[in-house]
């Protein structure tokens, strides 16, 4: 039976990461495949537990698990620690970087029942269906910082060799050749040298690629464009730091980030994850949306074991879950009806049935 460990975390995580188990349990209840789920700790509970974000065993469970599901990291009490020490640095980008989780994957989807969420017109957004690979274990994230005293100064680096380019972008043509063939790499030629030797590489990729129409656009202008005319894109794939910023901005084309999953990848093991953070402000509550944990649940079934059946009955569910007008807070305007977390949760797997 194969092992997934889920990792919780923080705030929001120790809330939706159950709903997703609940989901998945469901799915899988008259097949063949049952995962058996194991629990570890990370970030701020792993600091308060252990005294270390990523505690050895969180990692050792980790390395034989066959896959992972994340909640969330971080939090306020945590923000004073030295940066290395921090929920985020020490426990997610450490994970990350540990099991060689290079691809970031966001799928970004609108749903037509969702079209009303987004803060965009509805002719701006309805035919959005884009997917983002970003760059995880490298660049400005993990290359060499510090500080200076004379003068007083910071510095980060941002370095990508040509091995870290090359299978990410490969990555990026292997899912445009499966989908509508667009692939548009990010980056800031005009300026970065990592930029130009991104693109000299990208261009080396493409020729195993014919088939794919590749194009190259400058982040600033990606960033315009996601929001100008969005249903342009089909696959994007760029460096780490852009590959974050412009995934928190594509996820409000569909109206929430509580809407958007991800697959952190490194071709034999995934890690899902909700793409927001632990949403300290909600902690607690019952009322964060937990839906980006039981998409990032779909993702590990189709791209972790294979079960593309199951993973499009879990999306199929929560469509039909929103067609029939429940929201949790974040998504809901006058007149929906509003559900909690775990009531959400449970929607989701009556609707499976
Ligand atoms: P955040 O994503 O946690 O929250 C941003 C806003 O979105 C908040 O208003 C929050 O309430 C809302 N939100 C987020 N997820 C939601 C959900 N599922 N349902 C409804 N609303 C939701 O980002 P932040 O506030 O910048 O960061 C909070 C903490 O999370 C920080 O410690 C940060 O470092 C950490 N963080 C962790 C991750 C991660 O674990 N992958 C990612 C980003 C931020």
């Amino acid at each position: 039976m194969p092992n997934v460990l889920v990792l919780p975390g923080d705030g929001i995580g120790v809330e939706i990461t159950p709903e997703a188990v609940k989901v998945l349990e469901a799915v899988l209840k008259d097949h063949s495949t049952k995962l058996n789920f194991e629990y570890g700790l990370i970030g701020g509970a792993a600091i308060d537990e252990v005294g270390k974000a990523l505690p050895d065993a969180t990692l050792a469970a980790a390395q034989a698990a066959d896959a992972i599901l994340l909640g969330s990291v971080g939090g306020p009490k945590w923000d004073t620690l030295p940066a290395p020490q921090r929920p985020e640095l020490g426990g997610l980008l450490a994970i990350r970087k540990a099991l060689g989780l290079f691809a970031n994957i966001r799928p970004v989807k609108m749903l037509p029942m969702l079209v009303e969420a987004s803060t965009l017109r509805t002719e701006v957004v309805k035919n959005v269906d884009l997917v983002v690979l970003r760059e995880l274990t490298g660049g400005l994230y993990f290359g060499e910082k510090g500080r200076g005293t004379n003068p007083r100064s910071a510095f980060d680096t941002l370095v990508y060799t040509e091995e870290e380019i090359k299978r990410i972008v490969e990555l990026g043509f292997q899912t445009a050749v499966k989908r509508r063939k667009k692939l548009c790499s990010v980056d800031k030629a005009n300026v970065l040298e990592s930029s130009r030797f991104w693109r000299e590489i990208t261009l080396e990729v493409a020729k195993n690629y014919p088939e794919v129409e590749l194009t190259h656009m400058y982040v600033d202008n990606a960033a315009m464009q996601l929001v100008r005319l969005p249903e342009q894109f089909d696959v994007i794939v760029t460096e780490n730091m852009f590959g974050d910023i412009l995934t928190d901005l594509a996820s409000m084309l569909m109206g929430s980030i509580g809407m958007i999953s991800s697959a952190s990848l490194n071709g034999s093991k995934g890690l899902y994850e909700p793409a927001h953070g632990s949403a300290p402000d909600i902690a607690g509550k019952n009322i964060a949306n937990p839906l980006a944990t039981i998409l990032s649940g779909a993702l590990m079934l189709r791209y972790s074991f294979g079960l593309e059946d199951e993973a499009q009955k879990i999306e199929r569910a929560i469509e039909r879950v929103l067609q029939e007008g429940y929201r949790t807070p974040d998504l809901a305007k006058p007149g929906d009806k509003v559900l909690g977390t775990r009531e959400m949760g449970n929607a989701v797997v009556e609707a499976l049935k």
